[in-house]
């Protein structure tokens, strides 16, 4: 088996940061601490060396609308740019029983660069199928309290039925919170009022709803002891919500985008349909900015993910505002974001480990993001010295532009892994297409930091 020794780098975990060697040995870390060099020898000196990237918020739309997106696409942004094992769903061609998910992951064999869990979406009537789904391998359950992407809301009633469900049966729920009543109201009013300007996204996916919405589940997790993510958290009023209910004892993580730490509430103006994304972007100035920061080192923050969710710039323009997908790219650009982030004295890097790798990986117990004897050895090489002038042709994902474009990052990833096998070096993917689906362990609970 392939012996790869990665010599005199600095290993970054989620809890520190040391100068030391690391052994691979057939696709595990075989040892940790100073080695002598044998089989191929990777010099790392200089370079930080940070396990995989755990995404756990990623839209593939492969099987689906892969004119937007696909398997082999997505997952070279993600092999690129650090991101080693994800967890995908797609809204337009959802998994809502276990042959959905037998026949999803044979067909994505041979289709990714990394390992993928797969998610499932709960519709009203399937949700006596959840039990069978968490038994299947399925990473969690997609929520929606609004209809959004096609995918019906479930009211209080009904969210309430699956996440007791979800509860009893070991699983665990991703939830997009926006109140159904209030947005439909919104949508009712402004098409009234013929407005077609992008500014009425602001008021259709207001912060009211948003609230109202996080506080109904957070009512519905506290009675039903699931263990429940809350997606795309955009403001620190949503946070506040969920600490009062995290303090009665509801058991949420809340989710975080670099899109509401990077991009700012008025762009959309501007930018149109290239800032369609829902929750819209909140924050204002830089005070908004550095609260969101602040709400990450306080621990307030579960996990990031990318919530990657493209379109083409010709499918985003097509058609009026009403009409444009929603959903921006990120995979190629998250870890870069974080990195950037950490070398800009936002957080540091061990933080960028834990939040994007060690934390999401144990929230869901999938076996991944740990750097240890016997682990998977899914790598990220970094160079802190380098830089990324971000342009739309460094994109892999097949929306070929990033909002990010025209931003220097700091920072560079130079080469990652899967299970010992390099995946990309030097900006380019070797289209391995090893990535397996992946599942989490049943029985033991996740590990909190
Ligand atoms: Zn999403």
């Amino acid at each position: 088996m392939m012996h790869i020794t990665i010599k005199g780098g600095t290993l970054v975990t989620a809890t520190e940061e040391r100068r030391t060697d690391l052994v691979i040995e057939g696709g595990r870390v075989a040892h940790v601490g100073d080695a002598e060099p044998s089989g191929e020898v990777v010099d790392a000196s200089g370079l930080l060396v940070l396990p995989g990237m755990v995404d756990t918020h990623v839209h593939l739309m492969d099987p689906g609308p892969t004119e937007r997106e696909d398997f082999p696409a997505g997952t070279r942004a993600a092999a690129v740019r650090g991101v080693t094992t994800i967890v995908e769903h797609t809204h337009a061609h959802p998994v809502r029983t276990v042959d959905d998910l037998r026949e999803k992951s044979s067909y994505l064999e041979g289709r990714s660069n990394v390992d993928f869990g797969l998610a499932a979406h709960v519709w009203p009537e399937t949700i006596p199928h959840i039990g069978e789904l968490v038994s299947g391998g399925i990473t969690f359950f997609k929520i929606f309290t609004c209809d959004t992407h096609g995918v019906s809301g479930l009211d209080p009633a009904l969210l309430t039925e699956a996440l007791t469900r979800i509860g009893l049966t070991g699983g665990r729920a991703l939830i997009h919170n926006e109140d159904q009543s209030l947005t439909a109201a919104a949508e009712r009013r402004l098409r009234e009022e013929q407005r077609v300007d992008p500014g009425l996204l602001r008021e259709w996916r207001s912060r009211e709803a948003e609230v109202v919405a996080v506080a109904t589940s957070a009512a519905a997790v506290l009675g039903s002891n699931a263990v429940v993510t809350f997606a795309h958290v955009s403001n620190q009023g949503v946070l506040d919500v969920i600490d009062a209910f995290r303090s009665l004892g509801a058991d949420i993580a809340a989710e975080a985008c670099p899109q509401y730490f990077a991009l700012e509430e008025d762009e959309l103006d501007e930018l149109g349909a290239l800032r369609k994304f829902t929750p819209p972007a909140r924050i204002r100035n830089e005070q908004d900015r550095s609260a969101m920061w602040r709400a990450v080192t306080d621990g307030r923050f579960a996990f990031f993910s990318t919530d990657h969710a493209p379109s083409t710039i010709a499918q985003k323009e097509e058609g009026g505002f009403w009409e444009a997908p929603f959903g921006l790219p990120g995979l190629d650009t998250t870890l870069p974001f974080l990195i950037d982030a950490s070398l800009s004295g936002r957080l540091a890097m061990t933080d960028v480990v834990r939040l994007y790798a060690t934390e999401p990986a144990a929230w869901y117990r999938l076996p991944k993001g740990r750097l240890e004897v016997g682990a998977d050895a899914d790598l990220v090489l970094v160079d802190p010295n380098a830089t990324w002038d971000v342009v739309d042709s460094d994109i892999f994902s097949k929306a070929g532009w990033s909002p990010y474009s025209g931003r220097r990052f700091r920072g560079g990833i130079v080469a990652s892994y899967l299970r010992g096998t390099e995946i990309a070096a030097a900006g380019e993917p070797s289209d391995s297409r090893i990535g397996r689906f992946i599942s989490p362990a049943r029985t033991a609970e996740p590990t909190y930091w």
